[in-house]
């Protein structure tokens, strides 16, 4: 590593053997604080971690928590938005977690977010939404939302290969599709070219050859009875839109490409509740990122004011990936009673009646003293 970010100085790093990740009890975590808001979100973060931990494990097991930067902080004290030194901690450490970073309008910066998950290839973005009781919701029943979805996180239109209207690139594409055999409709010359690149790496294929045995499609089903297998579902992406408001609790796990993982994932957490309350990882074999769905709504940076439901929960996400399920679990409930009690954020407290306006800082403090 770099001499530019100074080595953890507690703690013991990850392992990694046949295939699993080995936890010791103090595993040394990387962290990016974030941009905009993302300080706040995550002090508070910190603080139900390390206070849950300390609660549930009476000291035996501790998160060795390591600073590195990305984005604003990292461009003041190096230069660059995503340091090479950055990288190289998320990879060695395997287990990190971050706030939401800005992308830099202008100058051509691609966003951190997606560079991240392409350079240290997190294939899998990973978005659990389930509903909260007493939180706001636009739905009648959001208590029927209970689904994670498998987004993947690297192809897609998000790969970012793409030209602008005009330029000498998008012209030579132009001409070479609509010179192509059997083409009904050609593409308008000016045009600006984006490519959607999509590989068959996953999906049906792990479904049947690696789990064959506890999968079914639902066109093999008899009788409608699927003999207490999985039954795997082919919706396409505007149908299924409608499935996840009309028919929630027929779907647990939703396995999507890249863009309509996005629509879908942001569109489902807003029937519980809002982004405020979404977590979310980005995951490769070995490499796991956890980090708050939402942006740096920079607005209310350093208000100590906006919801940090997110990254906590993504926090939870993160335990669970450690196999510490026990505080896991804990902070799950200590959510729920808080919520319960009405001690929220803005928010939420704008939507319910009754309910004591809490900030970042004291929700934190109120989910550890539920815990
Ligand atoms: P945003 O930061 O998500 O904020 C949009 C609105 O969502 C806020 O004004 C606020 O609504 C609500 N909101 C977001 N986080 C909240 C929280 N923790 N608690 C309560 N309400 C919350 O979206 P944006 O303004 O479009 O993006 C700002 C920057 O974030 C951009 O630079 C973007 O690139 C970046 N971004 C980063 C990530 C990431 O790091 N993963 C993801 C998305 C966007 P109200 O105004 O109604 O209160």
């Amino acid at each position: 590593m770099s001499a530019r970010l100074a080595p953890p100085k507690l703690g013991q790093r990850i392992g990694y053997e046949a295939g699993r990740i080995v936890v010791p009890d103090d595993p040394i975590i990387p962290f990016i604080e974030g941009d905009g808001t993302g300080p706040d979100i995550w002090n508070a973060t910190r603080y139900v971690v390390d206070g849950t931990l300390q609660k549930v494990y009476g000291g035996k097991r501790k998160a060795a928590w390591y600073e590195v930067f990305a984005g604003d902080k990292a461009n003041l004290k190096y230069g660059e938005y995503l340091p090479q030194e950055t990288l190289d901690a998320l990879k060695q450490y395997r287990v990190s977690i971050k706030g939401p970073l800005s992308t830099p309008v202008g100058g051509g910066i691609r966003s951190l977010n997606v560079t991240l998950r392409q350079i240290l290839d997190l294939y899998a973005c990973v978005r659990p939404v389930r509903y909260f009781n007493g939180v706001p919701s636009p739905v009648k029943e959001p208590q029927k939302v209970d689904m994670v979805i498998f987004r993947e996180n690297t192809e897609d239109v998000y790969a970012g290969i793409e030209w602008p209207a005009g330029s000498e690139q998008a012209k030579n594409i132009i001409g070479f599709l609509n010179k192509l055999e059997r083409r009904s409709t050609k593409i308008r010359e000016g045009s600006a070219i984006g490519i959607k690149p999509v590989s068959e790496f996953w999906g049906y294929e792990v479904a049947s050859k690696e789990f064959g045995d506890v999968t079914i499609p639902e066109s093999e089903i008899d009788g409608g009875k699927a003999d207490g297998k999985i039954v795997i579902k082919d919706r396409i992406a505007d149908s299924m839109f409608q499935q996840v408001l009309l028919r929630p609790a027929e779907y647990s796990v939703l396995a999507t490409t890249n863009l309509n993982g996005d629509y879908l994932s942001d569109a489902l957490a807003a029937q519980v509740g809002g982004l405020g309350m979404a977590p979310g990882s980005n995951e490769s074999d070995e490499v796991a990122i956890f980090e708050a769905t939402h942006g740096t709504a920079p607005k209310y940076a350093n208000q100590d004011r906006v919801n940090p439901g997110s990254l906590i929960l993504s926090a939870v996400m993160m335990l669970r990936h450690l196999g510490w399920f026990e505080a896991a679990e804990a902070i799950e409930r200590a959510i729920a009673k808080t919520i319960d009690q009405k001690r929220v954020t803005y928010d939420l407290e704008r939507q319910m009646a009754g309910a004591k306006l809490l900030k970042t800082s004291e929700f934190g403090r109120a989910i550890v003293e539920n815990v």
